[in-house]
Parts: structure tokens; sequence; C-alpha cells
């Protein structure tokens, strides 16, 4: 890539997106970071502000947004529960409106264009793993139909820019995915865990903590990204990225216990509405279309991630009064 290439990531300050600029900035890319900061925040783009080819714009991708851009990666949207949830028809507006908007810039200025899709397209699977050719079974009226759907949508805008208007777009089904810089107090469960470790608190496993997940690290989700938007125009996705490697939610809580060497103990809550049971990716597709695979398992993974909120509740930033 050359210089005068510039790359827009909507969402820019959240805990993907920052990763991504960094990334970005070292191939010597030109970076614009657009983000609302709903749920992003300044410090996780702080180390970013002086890098020359970095430049960061405060605005909402449901209004429109002209700028000249090569590539756009369309992150802008919360990810956690907690906080897409706090406001339902924001959360959808910014997955419907936000993708035409960035659908509009990337037809007027001929970019390509990323969407950082999820695996809850596939809601409670009945099949398992999921793979790409499933089309998932989801609630239409739920608590989490506001992200499920609006994500879902947002897929069809971008198929439908493919077909009507020839855009060239990517589409990656994410999986959960964890690291440093995840909101600190979003209710997602790796941070929840780890700061509720910390804190020597109770892990507050929802359920019996059968349901399982696959916890990706954000530097190969980041890597599976970049190679993404580098394939050949016939290379629509959408492809899955994650992290195979399928764990119980109790079996998390443990493994975090046993990392932190914390005195906290696990207690079961009511599993919320909608929760699904499990999930795992099947990555066959980005294994042969984009040779990628996941390197770094959970263990090490929470080992780089702890520290990050170490020094958060070190630095005050995580006050010892919050409730996680
Ligand atoms: P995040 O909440 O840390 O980041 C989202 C960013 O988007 C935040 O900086 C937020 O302020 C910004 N944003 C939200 N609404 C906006 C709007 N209307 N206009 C401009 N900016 C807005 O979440 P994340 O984990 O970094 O997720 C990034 C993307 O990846 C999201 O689209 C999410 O749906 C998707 N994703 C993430 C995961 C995961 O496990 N982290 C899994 C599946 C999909
Ligand atoms: N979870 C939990 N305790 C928490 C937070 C989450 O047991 O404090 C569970 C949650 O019910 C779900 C899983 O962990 O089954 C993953 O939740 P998260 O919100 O991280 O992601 P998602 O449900 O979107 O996969």
């Amino acid at each position: 890539m050359h210089l005068e290439r510039r790359v827009l990531v909507t969402g820019g300050a959240g805990f993907l997106g920052s990763h991504l600029c960094e990334k970005l900035l070292e191939r010597g890319v030109q970076v614009l970071c657009v983000d609302n900061f709903f749920t992003g925040a300044r410090r996780n783009i702080e180390h970013l502000l002086s890098h020359k080819h970095f430049e960061l714009l405060r605005h909402d991708v449901t209004h429109p947004l002209f700028v000249e851009v090569d590539e756009i990666y369309n992150l802008a949207c919360p990810a956690s529960p907690f906080h897409y949830q706090r406001d339902p028809v924001q959360t959808t507006k910014t997955n419907v409106i936000g993708a035409i908007h960035m659908l509009g810039l990337a037809k007027r200025v001929k970019a390509k264009i990323l969407q950082a899709s999820t695996s809850e397209i596939y809601g409670d699977p009945s099949v398992h793993p999921q793979n790409e050719g499933y089309w998932g079974n989801v609630n239409p009226i739920g608590l989490r139909s506001c992200y499920d759907e609006g994500k879902r949508c947002a897929e069809t805008l971008f198929f439908d820019y493919r077909r009507q208007h020839n855009l060239q777009i990517k589409v990656a089904r994410i999986f959960n995915t964890y690291g440093p810089r995840t909101h600190p107090n979003d209710g997602r469960v790796v941070s929840s865990f780890i700061v509720q470790a910390l804190l020597n608190r109770d892990l507050t496993v929802f359920g019996a903590g059968e349901q399982t997940r696959s916890f990706c690290y954000v530097d190969d989700l980041v890597d599976g990204f970049l190679r993404l938007m580098d394939t050949p125009s016939d290379v629509t996705g959408p492809i899955n990225l994650g992290n195979p490697g399928e764990f119980t939610i109790a079996e998390l809580a443990r493994e975090i216990i046993a990392l932190t060497g914390s005195r906290s103990k696990i207690i079961c809550g009511p599993l919320p509405p909608d929760d699904p049971k499990q999930r795992q990716p099947d990555i066959s597709k980005a294994s042969e279309i984009l040779r990628w695979a996941p390197k770094i398992p959970l263990q090490e993974g929470l080992r780089r991630t702890i520290p990050y909120f170490e020094r958060l509740l070190a630095y005050g930033v995580i006050s010892a009064a919050i409730s996680v």
C-alpha cells in the first residue's frame, strides 16, 4: 500500500477499531478514524493522535459523511448487549442508516467497503459449528433483535449495493473477540470476569454456565480483517472470523480465577433472554480463501489482556465501586 491511500475506520475509537487503526498506520496508510464515542474512548487512540497519518473526526454515522477515501472499514456499533440494549432504537439506526450512509459514501468515491458483521446473524443456532451457509435462528422482536436484525439488514444492504451498484464489498462475521481496550464496564463476559476477579468479587455466571462461546484474541481478528480487505473483488464473504476453540462460560470463569490468582467465587444468576446456548465458528472458508487461522490460544490471550485491566484499576479508570 502507498501513503496516499486513505482508509476510513468507523467506530475507530472502540475496542476493535483502535487496534485496526494501529495496524493500518503500521502499514503506512492514512487513517481517518470516525467515532461518536458512544462506547469508544479517547484513551484507546490517544497514542495515535500525534501520528502524522492519523486523523480523528467526531461524527455519528447515522448522519451523512462526505470525505474522500479509498477503503472503508465499517465498525461503528456498540458490540456489548449491555450497551446496545441501552438505546435499542439508536442501535438499529446505527446498523441500518449507518450502513446506508457508508455504502453511499463507498459508491460515490468508489471505495472498497468492509462490514463488521457478527455471529449474532446465526442467533441461537441449530447448526453447530456455524458455517456461512446457515441462515440463523433469530428472534425478530426480542431484546437482542436491535443488534441481530440490524446487522442482518446491514448485510442485506451490502449485498444489494453489490448487485445494484457493483460495489466492492467484504462482509466479516466476527465471533466473540476479546483483548486490551475492551470497555471495562460493558458487561461482556471476558472483561466482566477479569475485573471481578481482580477485585476479588464473585464472578457472575449467567445461567448454569453451560452455554458455550469461542473467544478470539484481537490481534488474530484484525489480521483477518486486513486479509479480507486485500482479497480480489470477487471475494465478498460473508466469511466467519473467530477462534474455533469452544469453552463453556463456567470454564472461562475458572480459567480467569486461576490466571489472576483471585479469591473470587463463582455465583450463578438468571440467564438473559435469547442468550445463545452455543457458538463456534466453522472457519474453513477463512482458512481456504484468506489463508487465515487464529494463532493465540485462550490462555495466552487472557494473559495478555489481564495486565490492561490491572492498569485501569491502578489508574482509577475503573473504580472499585463500580458494579460489574
Ligand atoms: P466497541 O463498542 O468497543 O466499538 C464500537 C465503536 O463504534 C465505539 O467506539 C462507538 O463509540 C462507535 N459507535 C457506536 N455507534 C456509533 C455511531 N452511530 N456513529 C459513530 N460511531 C459509533 O465494540 P467492538 O467490540 O470494537 O466492535 C466493533 C464492531 O465489531 C461492531 O460493529 C461490532 O458489532 C462488531 N463485532 C464485535 C464483536 C466482538 O466480540 N468484539 C463480535 C461481533 C461483531
Ligand atoms: N455472561 C455471564 N456473565 C457475565 C456476562 C456474560 O455469564 O457477567 C454470559 C452471557 O450470558 C453469554 C456469554 O457470557 O452467555 C457471553 O456474553 P457476552 O455478553 O460477552 O457476549 P454474547 O452473548 O453477545 O456472545
